[in-house]
This record gives structure tokens, sequence and C-alpha cells, in this order.
């Protein structure tokens, strides 16, 4: 890249970073404005006064903030870029390596990438045998998570997808290089061309700054295509906010609704899967694993090497390495070693559970059997630790029972509402504990509900807790339609044959007793109405109170 005239460019470089903070920098590390301050083309929030900041108000005001950390982190350690602005490729990425890090540094905190690696195994988005050498990897990317790598040698470097995958947008139509030209210019927008691929494992590929009409028009690809892992993009390029020629590459773990910056080209917002849209940052990047063909998984490393190449293909499991198995299809050239799947990812439903961690495939999901709990995610009955799947078929549903032959022991009962998605089996329950008020037997040890509470019948001593008449052993309960009472007797009518009913005024201590034989005490001093205790339904009176 051409540089103008250093000394009129410095002077300009310094009033620019120290009215403006615009610069930013890298190997491709611009990148800088491509990610998590990727609004910066954006005016700041105007909050009006006396208004309540609206959550779009709030949200630019949050993207400013953040464009402020930038901006002052790259205004505190422009003397490191400085000496950088008169080289040029290799030297001009080597140069810049402590400027990135020093930002890095500032707008982190000092807080270094979480390295979580990708989902599945990419290729290097070169064609075959390119030899690609990578100027910041994802750690040392300025911001973090992204890849700059560039073809070494001379010619046209043909940049191809690192996956199979669906494009999703394209934009090549743009042809200028802002490095350092952008400097000079009252804008914060990095005008790059990028491609964006999502793949089936959720994640993201992006390939940044490819040469004006490469994608369209000469490899003549459209938004919404599918590709195959290691079909043509385009040509390497430096167009937008690249330093040299070079690809920007990163994975992106994204929910749903990503929200592009058709400027930059980088997403800023995504719906998450609490369903809540969230901005996205460097956090959900990750690091890309790459499978060579002898099998060895590897990431990619600031200032190594790598020739490109295909995933390693194979024809049965066992040429893969362990964890893996053989994605052999009908053509043989796309063959390749995958990761094994967990549960509840689709495999083949003829002969897939060779894909599976677990072993086990049904209706093209992968499942562990006899795994799944209540109200989990399940697509056959099989994986449901007890019970059902409620949805048939291979459908997405959640494990629960229909009735009580589907609960695996006799102890447990099927409670199913409405809601199929919360039906479970549950230990039937004791006596006085809450049934359905309508055919709620089956969910009572006894198998009886009334009132909606469990209960044996002709069970409960007098004095015990009832709530129903049923459930005492004579008598009655002393409470009515539910209400918790104790077994009472009101009269001898309500105690079986040969008892009377001690009633007192206390209910809730009335009880039946066995009729008293002759002789017994049946009274006391001043009590009257006491025949009614005695076999011979006599009481004596004063003074002795005896059966008669
Ligand atoms: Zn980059």
């Amino acid at each position: 890249m051409a540089i103008r005239t250093s000394c009129c460019m410095r002077l300009l470089v310094v009033l620019c970073l120290a009215t403006m903070g615009t610069l930013d920098t890298a190997s491709s590390g611009y990148a800088g404005r491509e990610a998590e301050s990727g609004e910066s083309s954006k005016e700041p929030a105007k909050v009006k006064r006396n208004k309540p900041m609206s959550k779009s108000d709030a949200d630019k005001k949050g993207t400013s903030d953040q464009t402020e950390i930038r901006d002052r982190c790259e205004m505190e350690t422009d003397a490191l870029l400085k000496p950088c602005l008169n080289k040029t490729g290799d030297e001009l990425e080597e140069c810049l390596l402590p400027y990135d890090k020093a930002v890095n540094a500032c707008v982190n905190q000092g807080a270094t990438p979480k390295d979580q690696k990708s989902l599945t195994y990419y290729r290097i988005p070169y064609a075959d045998g390119t030899n690609v050498k990578v100027g910041r990897d994802f750690n040392t990317h300025n911001p973090f998570g992204r890849i700059d790598m560039h073809g070494k040698g001379g010619g046209t470097h043909r940049i191809v997808a690192a996956a199979d995958g669906t494009i999703r947008y394209i934009q090549d139509s743009r042809t200028k290089n802002q490095w350092p030209e952008r400097l000079f210019r009252n804008t914060r927008s990095c005008l790059n061309n990028y491609v964006w691929i999502e793949h089936a494992n959720g994640e993201w590929s992006k390939y940044s700054h490819m040469e004006f009409g490469s994608t369209t028009i000469k490899a003549k690809l459209k938004e919404g295509q599918w590709v195959a892992e290691g079909t043509y993009l385009g040509d390497e390029g430096k167009v937008g906010c690249a330093s040299r020629d070079h690809l920007h590459f990163q994975i992106y773990e994204i929910g749903t609704k990503p929200e592009i910056d058709s400027n930059h080209g980088d997403f800023d917002y995504h719906v998450n899967a609490e369903g809540e849209r969230v901005r996205l940052g460097y956090l959900d990047h990750r690091n890309p694993q790459f499978l060579d063909l002898a099998g060895n998984i590897f990431t990619l490393k600031d200032g190594e090497t790598y020739v490109a190449g295909g995933l390693p293909k194979c024809r049965k499991d066992t040429e893969c390495p362990s964890g893996h198995f053989c994605n052999a299809g009908v053509d043989l050239d796309k063959n390749r070693c995958m990761p094994l799947k967990a549960d509840n990812d689709t495999c083949d439903i003829a002969g897939g559970g060779h894909q599976c961690k677990s072993g086990y495939c049904k209706f093209g999901r992968c499942y562990t059997p006899h795994s799944v709990g209540w109200g989990s995610t399940c697509y056959t009955d099989e994986a449901c630790a007890e019970g059902k799947c409620s949805d048939v078929g291979g459908l997405k549903g959640v494990c629960v029972c229909k009735a009580d032959a589907d609960c695996s022991s006799e102890g447990k009962y099927c409670d199913r509402g409405a809601d199929l998605n919360l039906n479970q089996c549950k230990d039937k329950k004791a006596d006085n504990a809450s049934c359905d008020l309508v055919g709620g037997g089956h969910q009572c040890k006894s198998g009886f509900c009334k009132f909606s509470r469990c209960y044996t019948p002709n069970s409960v001593e007098p004095g015990g807790d009832c709530y129903s008449d049923d459930a005492c052993k004579d008598g009655k309960c002393s409470a009515v339609d539910g209400a918790k009472g104790t077994c009472v007797c009101k009269s001898d009518s309500d105690c079986g044959a040969g008892k009377y009913c001690d009633a007192g005024l206390d209910a809730k201590i009335n009880a039946c007793r066995p009729k008293l034989d002759k002789g017994e005490k049946c009274g006391k001093l001043g009590s009257v109405g006491n025949d009614h205790k005695c076999k011979s339904g006599e009481c004596s009176g004063v003074p002795k109170y005896e059966c008669k």
C-alpha cells in the first residue's frame, strides 16, 4: 500500500488522533472498528431532557460508551502506532503487534480472551495447497476473537468456505482500501467487503476484505445459497479497513435474528437462547478448530504458516481420530471425519447410531436410552427415563406420561393435566394429601380420593384427622365438605352396632365406644342422659352411676 509523504501525514495523524481518535489499526487490525465497537459510524445518542431513555436510546448510549473507551485506549497507545505508518506487509504487521496488544489490554481492562473452541472443525479457508501465514490469531487480534491470515507467494489467493453452510450476507461492491487514507477523512466507518456463512452447528463464519466483485461476479454466489466446504468465495484483498492484503476470518456463535452493520459487516445484536436481544461481543466468538488430513486437531497461532487443505476424507469410522465418525454419504468425495454428536443432535435416520456419542439414533436424533428427566427435551420415548415423549414421530417434545401405566412402578401415578409438557410420574400420595377433586383416586396410595383428599376408608381412629366421613373408622368427620376435621360421633347412630357415641361439648373428642356391661361406670355426679351407654339401656343415678 502506498503511504503519503510522511511529514504531512504525521502532522495529520497527530491532529486526527488528538481530535477524533478514529484510528483503528492493525494488520487488519483496523478490525478495531469491525466488531465490539462496530457501531462507530453511528451518531452518539442524543437523549432529550425530561424524557425517559428509550430502549434504543439506551442501546446507543452503551455503544457510544464502548466507542469512547476504544477511542481513549487508541489515543493513549498511539505512540506505538506512529512508527508503523511508513511500513508495509509483514513488517507493518509485526510493527503493529505491540500497539494491538496495548489497545486490547486497555479496552478489555487487562482481561484476556476466553479461548472457547468451535463446536466442529473448519478447514483453512484458502484453496488447497495455499501457504497461509497467520498474522493475528484469536488471542492477538485487535479486537480479540478474530483471525487475520494471508496467502504467501505471489498471485491471486483464492478464499474458500471453511465448512458447509448457507451464505447469509454478501458485500463485494466496494473497491476502496481505507488504510491509511481513512485517517484523513472525517468518517468512522469501515466499508468492508464481506461474506457470512451460517453453519448447521449454529456457528457463523465471516470472510472480509475480498476483492471487488470476486464473490458475486467471479464466484457467482448469491445470498441464501448453500455451499460445500472448499467452495470458492472470492479473492483475498484489502478492501475496507485492511492494512494489507489478507483475509479477516471469524467464527461467531449466534442465536437468532443477528443484526448486521452493513458498513463493516459485523453483527451488533442477536437474540440469545433465553429470547433476549443482546449485544454480541468477543465472548461470543469461537476459536476455530482445524483438522488436517493426518487427523491432527489444531487452532491457528500467530506467526505460523499452514498449508490449506480440505478436511480429512474417510471411508469408515476406523479411519477417523477417536471421538469422530466418518460421515460417509453417497458422494464419497464429501466423506469427512466429524466429531461424534451429542444427544438431540441430528443423525442419519437409517444407520445413524455410529454418528452419536451414545451410539443410538432414532427419528434422526441422537439419544441416550432412559436418560432424560421430566420436562426435558426428547425426540423418542426411548430417551425418557420414565414415561413417554410428548410428541411422536421425531418431533421435538419433552418427557411426560400419559397414563399411570407409563410410570415405572406401582407406587407412581401419572400427574397429567391440560399442559402435556408438565405431565410427569409422581409418587402416589398418602392419606390426607391433596388429590384431584374429580378422578383423583389414582393419585392416592389407597386408591380413594374425596373432597380432594386421599383417604383409606374406615381407617381413622376417633380423634384422628379426617376430611370426609368415609375416612373414619366409626362415626363422622367433625368438619364437612373437605375442611379438616377429626373423626367423631354426634349420636349413637353414627357408631356401629354395640357402640354408643360419647358426645361431649367438645365435638373433636367425641368418640364411639363399646356399650357398657352391667356394673360398669356410666356417669358421674350431676351427669344426665347416661342410659344409652349401657347394653341394658339403663344407668343408675346418684350415687353410683352404674349400668344395670
Ligand atoms: Zn482482522
